[in-house]
């Protein structure tokens, strides 16, 4: 049997997508894939809260499907004004102009079930450019799911934080809500999933902590604008060195699923 190795840098949902990837594309293609994941810790912010749009058929009983409602209220422009200041050409967001219900799957720890029953070999370090540079050179494939020192300076004034509040609930049977503010105030999107509860603020808000009680986690997530600059292939210095991930690739839209398709097309090129 053919034997391939790859690396995945970085294990937050999407390392855990490509893990879940070679394990399956092995079973398909009949070669054998050895993965080694480099990673200072694992985990994606927030690491709650995640309901995912699709998730592979080899671990799809590891999951809750559920149905959640999304609505909004106000304007599709008040919303893009609150979340950038102004309306941007060409980017209309998710924003939903009329309710609409869809499935979802939910686990507490998605990571961990994308994961069962893969043998991974784990190298708990920084990745650094030189780290980068050798898994490149000793390995078939390398997937990296961050962004590079190098396509961050590029990109910086394109990047943002913004404040999340949010708290467990004890009701877990209530419906799943995800709602798009777009009336005037601070709130930009609400989420009440399964048992969690969250509150999306604008990018300039001050969290006041007189105000937010002791269940509360307050937590500064990254964004970016979505004029962002996308990732091109010829912008990596390796040939077989891939970034995969909304932050990874610099692509707003991308949803934690799609790590799995892209990594599924990327594998195709060695086996
Ligand atoms: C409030 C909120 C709600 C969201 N809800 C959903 C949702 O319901 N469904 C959904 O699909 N998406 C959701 N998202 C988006 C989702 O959170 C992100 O798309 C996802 O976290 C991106 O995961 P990632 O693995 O690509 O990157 P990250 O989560 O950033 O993971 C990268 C990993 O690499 C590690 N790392 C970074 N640098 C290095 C280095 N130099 N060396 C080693 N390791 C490194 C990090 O520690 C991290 O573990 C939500 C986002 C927010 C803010």
């Amino acid at each position: 049997m053919e034997k391939y190795t790859v690396a995945i840098c970085g294990m937050g949902i999407s390392g855990a997508f490509i893990a879940r990837a070679c394990k399956d594309y092995a079973t398909y293609a009949g070669v054998e894939i050895d993965i080694t994941v480099i990673a200072d810790t694992k985990g994606s912010i927030p690491s709650a809260a995640f309901w995912l749009r699709k998730v592979p058929d080899s671990v799809a009983n590891g999951f809750y499907a559920q149905n959640m409602t999304i609505s909004s209220w106000g304007s599709r422009e008040e919303y893009i004004r609150k979340q950038w200041g102004e309306q941007i050409e060409g980017y209309s967001s998710s924003f939903p102009d009329e309710v609409k219900v869809e499935k979802g799957f939910f686990a507490v720890n998605p990571i961990d079930v994308l994961l069962a029953g893969i043998k991974l070999s784990w190298l708990s370090v920084k990745v650094t450019q030189n780290i980068l540079a050798d898994t490149a050179r000793n390995t078939d494939l390398v997937f990296v799911t961050f962004p590079t020192a190098d396509s961050i300076e590029e990109r910086r004034k394109f990047l943002l934080m913004y404040p999340v509040v949010s708290n467990p609930i004890v009701n877990q049977f209530a419906q799943n809500e995800l709602i798009y503010v777009g009336v005037p105030g601070r709130m930009v999107r609400i989420t009440k999933l399964r048992n969690y509860f969250a509150v999306e603020y604008m990018h300039d808000h001050k969290v006041n902590m007189d105000n937010i009680s002791d269940n509360n986690v307050v937590s500064y997530v990254q964004d970016m604008h979505p004029l962002t600059p996308e990732i091109t292939f010829n912008e990596l210095p390796w040939d077989n060195d891939f970034p995969v991930g909304r932050f990874a690739q610099f692509k707003r839209s991308m949803l934690s699923h799609e790590a799995y398709d892209r990594a599924w097309e990327i594998l195709k090129l060695i086996a």
